[in-house]
Parts: structure tokens; sequence; C-alpha cells
């Protein structure tokens, strides 16, 4: 079966996040570990976790996704952005252990006007800082549409970072369609290329999670403007096919599209569930 969700808001707790998510025939679900802007997350209460880890396995919703903050720059070489960089990420990193075995995505981090090495060893420094080996949530790093001075626009970069983190074994990749689009990776034509380019370079066993967006802007645009699945430049039938590829379709699918609400989300789920093949 199709393992399918979206971002949700978590201002309501866990449980009710999962509730969301049946709602909409999703079983499993995104959402932010505090706000997506920075500052502290809130506390969390013991018995939303555990009504949540209940509701969870009653209803078969597996591999939750957290989101860190996207204002999070482990490559600053600002001693207080790499400060809140190393809290977030640390703390983040210790509550997830409070729903074990599940995912924590984070962007890279910007290399803003130092050279793209320099950036890449940062970013894995703070990893080498904050990863436990007896942790159960495995980290994943998205790829980056290549906007700015993003780093993560191309696999290689990736690839880079994590040859650097000591407990790699806790570190994977998130791809997110419209990120790989943007920075030039011609899913639409050739996603047999694209993936055997992403097994040449990092290797498919790392691979965790897709954020599936289409999006607004050519292949190459380096813009990162999400599109509702079927309305952006790479289409429903290129989406689905991610969704049914062999060695993506057992993969969790996060949709990260503007909707207005749960019913724009909902009506994605059933199209991409209709489209499933071979079952
Ligand atoms: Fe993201
Ligand atoms: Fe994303
Ligand atoms: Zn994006």
């Amino acid at each position: 079966m199709l393992t399918i969700g979206c971002h949700l808001s978590s201002a309501k707790g866990y449980l009710r996040m999962a509730k969301d998510a049946v709602s909409i025939d999703a079983n499993t679900f995104q959402f932010f570990t505090r706000n997506p802007r920075g500052g502290r997350a809130k506390a969390l209460d013991p018995a939303d976790v555990a009504a949540f880890s209940a509701f969870a396995s009653e209803h078969g919703i597996e591999r939750i996704l957290a989101h860190a903050p996207y204002t999070m720059n482990p490559a600053s070489d600002k001693p207080q952005t790499r400060e809140f960089a190393l809290m977030a990420l640390g703390e983040d990193l210790a509550r997830m252990e409070e729903t074990p075995h599940q995912l924590y995505n984070m962007h890279p981090g910007s290399a803003v006007g130092r050279p793209v090495a320099e950036a890449v060893a940062r970013i894995a420094d703070a990893l080498n800082e904050v990863l436990r080996p007896d942790q159960t949530t495995t980290l994943l790093l998205e790829t980056m549409a290549g906007k700015g001075s993003e780093v993560g626009r191309s696999f290689e970069e990736l690839a880079a970072i994590i040859a650097q983190v000591k407990l790699s074994g806790h570190v994977g990749v998130c791809l997110d369609t419209c990120h790989v689009w943007d920075a030039g990776y011609d899913i639409a034509a050739d996603l047999d290329g694209v993936l055997e380019e992403f097994d040449r370079v990092i290797g498919l066993r790392r691979l965790r999670a897709i954020h599936l967006n289409d999006s607004l802007n050519p292949c190459g645009a380096r813009k990162d403007r999400h599109a509702r699945i079927g309305e952006g430049q790479i289409g429903f039938a290129a989406l689905a096919a991610v969704a049914n590829h062999p060695a993506l379709r057992d993969l969790p699918f996060y949709l990260e599209t503007p909707q207005p609400d749960l019913a724009g989300y909902a009506f994605e789920i059933a199209r991409l569930r209709e489209a499933r093949q071979g079952e």
C-alpha cells in the first residue's frame, strides 16, 4: 500500500495530527518540530504522545517525518546562528526518541558567501556533535532547489556531507521532487537516469523519504516554488511514476503542496492512490 501523507500543523499535538491524517486517507504525515522560523519548541505532552502511539498503531500510521525549522543554518560561520542550529538539532533529536524509529528532515544549510566545501564541513561537523550512537531516529538531509547559496543542490554535495559524518548509519536523504527538478534533474523525461545517478553518487539505500510536489517553474530554474500535483511543470503523470517506481514505491511520500485546507490534500491523496499500480 502507498504510504502517503502531507504536511500538517503540529499546534494541537500528535494525536490531532494522526486523526487529521486518517480523515484524509493518509497513513503518514509531516510536521514542524517548532515554529519553522525558529524559536523554542513546546514541551512534549506525555499523555498526547502515548495516545498518539496507540492511535497510530491502530490505524497503520508509520514513518512520521518531523521537519527542522528552515531558518536553521548549521553551515553558518556566525556563532549565534550555529549555536541555534546545534541547540535545535540536539533538542529535536532528543524529542524524536519519545516517538522512536521515525524520521527527522533538515535542509542542509546555506553557504552565504563562503566556499561550499567549507559549508559542507561545518554541516557534517554539526551532525557529528548531535548524532548519538544509540538513537533510533534517522536524520534525513533534503535535496535542495539551489536557490541562493543552498547546500544540497546536487547529489554530490549531499554525498560529501554524509562522507564526513561519523555515525552515518543514522543519516539518509529525503528527495523533494520540486527541488531536484528545480536543481536541474529532469525526473519527468528521465526518472530512471536520475535515480541511477542518485544510486551512483549517494546510494539508493540512503533514500528514505520523498517530498512529492509539483513545481511552478521549469527544470533547472532554481526557484523552489511548489505547485499542486498536476498543476505544475512536472505534471501528474511524472509524479505518479515517481510514486510507482520500483525503487521508490515502498518509501513514504509527503505532500507539501499549497492547499487552503485538508480537503485539497485529500483530493491529491485519492488521485495518487487511484494511480497506484499493481495492488
Ligand atoms: Fe523542506
Ligand atoms: Fe521539501
Ligand atoms: Zn521547497
